[in-house]
This record gives C-alpha cells, sequence and structure tokens, in this order.
C-alpha cells in the first residue's frame, strides 16, 4: 500500500444556499488525554486520574441545545466503555456519533495491522452502546498525512465512510499543507476525506477550524476569517474543540513543558462565550447532513 500523494480528486460539495452551513464537531476525550500531556499522565494513569469528561461533555451539550445546534461528536473507545451513557445521550439529542480511535494513540504509531485494530475495535464499542452506524473517524491530533495514507484504505475497508483527519498546515505537532483544503478523495472510489478549515492567505494556508488558535484570535478575526472560507471560496467550513476547553475548573497538569501548558489553558474562561457567539453568528450542522457524506 504505497499511495502516491499526488494527483488528488476534489470532490466538489453542492452547496444548498448562499450562505453554506458549517460543521460543528467536537472531539470528546479527557483533559489528561491530549498529545500535550502524554509524558505527564501516561495510559496506565489514567483510570486513576480525575475525571472531567461527564462534566465537560454536558456543558457542550447544553450549549447546543440552546441554540438547536447539532453537531458530529468524535468519541474515543476508551471514553464510550466508561461513560456509555453519554454516549446514549449523545445520539438521543440528534447528534452524530463518530470515531476518534480507541485511545488517543497518534496514526504515525501504529502499523496498519495495529491501526485496523484500533479503528475496528472503536467502531464496534461505539455501535454496541448507541446502536447507531459510525460512519466518520478522526485521526487524533490529525496524525494522517502524506507518510501513512494507508490510513484512508484501512479505515474504508473497516466500513468507514468518511475520514476528517488531515489539517492543510504547517504545524509543529501535526500538518499536510500540499493536501487539499476541501473535500477530495486519494483516488477515486477512496473514502471521503474532510479536512479541517483553513484559510488562503497568498500561498500558505492558515488555521481557521478551532482548537487552540480559535482560543488564540480576537474573535472577530476568527469570525472575519470563516466568512472568507463561506463567500470567497463557497465552501462550508468545519470547526473542532473539546469538552476540556470549557472547563476551567480541570485540575492543571503542573510538571508538562511550559509550552504544552500554555496552550492547553490558554483563555478556557473565555471559550464558552466565544462559541455562544459562533453559534449565533453562523449556521451550523452535523458532518454528515453538511458534506452528505
Ligand atoms: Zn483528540
Amino acid at each position: 500500500m504505497d499511495l502516491a500523494v499526488q494527483p488528488f480528486v476534489l470532490e466538489s460539495i453542492p452547496l444548498a444556499a448562499d450562505t453554506p452551513k458549517n460543521a460543528l464537531t467536537v472531539d470528546v476525550e479527557e483533559y489528561f488525554q491530549v498529545a500535550a500531556f502524554e509524558r505527564t499522565i501516561q495510559r496506565d494513569r489514567w483510570d486513576a486520574t480525575e475525571s472531567r469528561v461527564e462534566f465537560s461533555t454536558a456543558r457542550v451539550l447544553d450549549l447546543f441545545a440552546a441554540h438547536g445546534t447539532t453537531a458530529t461528536f468524535f468519541v474515543l473507545g476508551w471514553i464510550a466503555e466508561r461513560h456509555p451513557a453519554l454516549v446514549r445521550r449523545i445520539v438521543a439529542e440528534g447528534h452524530e456519533l463518530a470515531s476518534h480511535g480507541y485511545d488517543h494513540t497518534r496514526v504515525h504509531q501504529f502499523t496498519p495491522e495495529q491501526f485496523r485494530e484500533d479503528v475496528s475495535r472503536t467502531k464496534g464499542i461505539l455501535e454496541d452502546i448507541s446502536g447507531v452506524t459510525v460512519r466518520g473517524y478522526r485521526a487524533p491530533s490529525y496524525s494522517i498525512n502524506g507518510r501513512n495514507l494507508w490510513a484512508l484504505e484501512v479505515l474504508a475497508e473497516t466500513g468507514h465512510v468518511y475520514s476528517s483527519s488531515i489539517y492543510p498546515i504547517r504545524h509543529d505537532l501535526y500538518g499536510m499543507p500540499e493536501a487539499p483544503r476541501f473535500p477530495f478523495r486519494i483516488r477515486p472510489g477512496e473514502i471521503l476525506e474532510i479536512p479541517v478549515t483553513t484559510v488562503k492567505f497568498g500561498r500558505n494556508n492558515y488555521p481557521c477550524g478551532g482548537g487552540g488558535y480559535f482560543r488564540l484570535l480576537p474573535y472577530g478575526a476568527f469570525r472575519w476569517m470563516l466568512r472568507r472560507v463561506n463567500e470567497q471560496d463557497g465552501q462550508p467550513g468545519l470547526f473542532y474543540f473539546h469538552p476540556w476547553e470549557v472547563d476551567p475548573g480541570q485540575p492543571r497538569v503542573q510538571d508538562a513543558p511550559l509550552r504544552s501548558r500554555f496552550r492547553h489553558y490558554l483563555n478556557l474562561d473565555s471559550m464558552h462565550s466565544r462559541l455562544e457567539r459562533l453559534l449565533a453568528d453562523f449556521e451550523w450542522g452535523r458532518m454528515d447532513e453538511v458534506f452528505g457524506a
């Protein structure tokens, strides 16, 4: 499985209206499962560490309910096994359930066989708990890029319909700047990859799909960029965030590197109100609804 990066087959998305609906996504994981803290809180300590995911995800669900918004939740298999009622609530409230892999191992740490085992197992766990079919997958830390495109083949073979695992930017931890900015297939008939939203200035792509950048930039700048994608590119945006970002009361991880802590804790206090503005300023929906995947 040695896939060449080029040529991409661009999948064009039919747009229903002048102002496209954007896709809202949530990666459901604990505050201590992020890559930034992986050396500080290792997997064998996860079960003994204070859990916040039910509280923080409930806060997200309440926010969406207040705005009448539905979204796609990419859930770790590890979380689903420990919090099945949370998974059922996500589905009961009209949201799409999708996979974030089992325990946040990044794709480049797997062999193809190990990856197949991870995504099959997670899909099975989520489907057994929820009773719905899981069609979407998002790689932990956007860890699919030009070096492991075989992962897209494995996802298709294990019954996934779309992936949202590539970030077409240059970044120290992830990214595939040469990838298309909008939904594409590696080859005809392959799985649909729906990249996180970027905005293009000159030759470079800049992140405008959420995460730490959404907390770092002034809200007005972020809104201007997403509008530019909707109006000038004529494409839906794809936004992502994590439940721990709306949980300023989470325990502080002290012994992680300074840069990791800066990124993780920046502006957590204002995240909830920023999201309220974002939900009010744009129209939002589930991945399968927005992209027809
Ligand atoms: Zn994640």
